[in-house]
């Protein structure tokens, strides 16, 4: 029976390459986690025309991203509850 001999340099370019793909997940992984951290950041409130106002009925009071007392999910900073910008979204 002929036993094939393993070429020890093969071998070490499937390891590499599999190390290599390891890395490279690891690092595909991180770039994906911090966009999503980017992705839920809040927006600065001059970026959204917020303003301390509402603008008729329109107040962040009734918006679905309004989190009371003085958060919203979307924009940054203290928000007043009868503020207003235009991401405005009726609560549901
Ligand atoms: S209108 Fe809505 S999205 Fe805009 S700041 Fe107020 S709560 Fe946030």
């Amino acid at each position: 029976m002929v036993e094939k001999k393993k070429d020890s340099s093969m071998e070490m370019s499937r390891r590499s390459v599999l190390v290599q793909g390891a890395l490279c997940a690891t690092g595909v992984a991180t770039v994906l986690a911090a966009n999503v951290e980017t992705a839920k950041a809040a927006l600065p409130q001059s970026s959204v025309a917020y303003r301390a106002t509402p603008n008729g009925d329109k107040e962040c009071d009734n918006c679905q991203f309004f989190k009371a007392p003085d958060a919203c999910e979307k924009v940054a900073g203290k928000i007043s509850p009868k503020g207003y910008c235009i991401l405005w979204h009726k609560k549901a």
